[in-house]
């Protein structure tokens, strides 16, 4: 669901000696890590082809390419942004440590190891990870998923449905009169209507579905494996369940409008099917509001 707490932390660790990363190994060994292992950085770069690290934990002193040249390789590219990158060296001079910072590492590991330190500073990094990751991929008055992130999504779970085939259901629903709302009652109690609707649809989601505020007082919903018999099932079920809250303390009560799209009898790629859904949706207002209607 939107909270979706990551729960399995793919960790890299990289080192020439094959004792160190057998060490890793035994003091990481807990279900919530994924380890895979390089012996030097030329072999990490190649293991991220497939893998994406949430941690990097990387020796300095290796063959081929260095700690510091593997970290310099990676540092600049997007995709790396929220994964920590941890040294492990014997290198322990204040010049080496002050080279580590100025290489942007997160945090220093020094050899040989205090299990106790280097579990904390794993913990610690973990920890700093799902903060970042929330801050960069919630909105702060929702906390469902904001515009950035769900578009992300939806373009990854479209990449399944090209490849399997398998249907995906959109829903964009938008808060009917939203503005008379805020009106009426001011922008507190209408960033309340927004975050109960938002709470409301998240709790209704099963755990594969996900949901992002795309607008002022609009949300995607994506409902992966899910028909556009499904879907309608589910959209109208929602529409009920939110036109029967009373919201906040002047008892606001709103509708929904909503419209469906499904992958990939309607289209396959993203914006063709965001329109698709979005003309639905428009139909829906068109046709009185308070109701969801599907993509032809
Ligand atoms: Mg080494």
């Amino acid at each position: 669901m939107g909270e979706f707490e990551k729960s399995i932390f793919n960790i890299l660790v990289v080192d020439d000696d094959e004792n160190v990363l057998q060490l890793v190994k035994i003091i990481l060994a807990d279900r919530k890590y994924n380890l895979v292992t390089a012996h030097d950085g030329q072999e990490a770069l190649d293991k991220l082809g497939n893998f994406r690290p949430d941690i990097i934990i990387c020796d300095i002193l290796m063959p081929n390419l260095d700690g510091y040249q593997f970290r310099d390789a990676i540092r600049d590219r997007d995709e790396y942004y929220l994964t920590s990158f941890i040294f492990m060296s014997a290198k322990t001079t204040t010049e080496d440590r002050v080279r580590g910072i100025e290489h942007g590492v997160d945090a220093y590991i020094t050899k040989p190891f205090d299990v106790v330190e280097f579990r904390a500073i794993v913990n610690s990094m973990i920890k700093k990870r799902l903060q970042l990751e929330r801050l960069v991929n919630h909105d702060a008055l929702t906390h469902v998923y904001n515009k950035r992130k769900i578009i992300g999504e939806l373009d990854r779970e479209l990449q399944r449905v090209k490849r399997y085939g398998n249907p995906l259901s959109i829903l964009i629903i938008d808060i009917d009169h939203f503005k008379q709302v805020n009106d009426t009652h001011g922008h507190p109690e209408g960033d309340t209507v927004l975050a109960t609707i938002a709470e409301t649809a998240l709790n209704s989601l099963r755990a594969i579905d996900m949901i992002g505020r795309i607008g002022g007082e609009e949300f995607l919903l994506i409902l992966p494996e899910t028909d556009l018999n499904g879907a309608l099932i589910y959209a109208d079920r929602l529409r009920m369940m939110i036109a029967a809250l009373v919201i906040g303390a002047n008892d606001i009560k709103v509708t929904i409008s909503g419209g469906i799209a499904t992958a990939p009898v309607h289209a396959v790629d993203r914006e063709p099917l965001i329109r698709k859904a979005d003309e639905a949706l428009y139909e829906a207002k068109r046709a009185g509001r308070d109701r969801i209607v599907n993509a032809r």
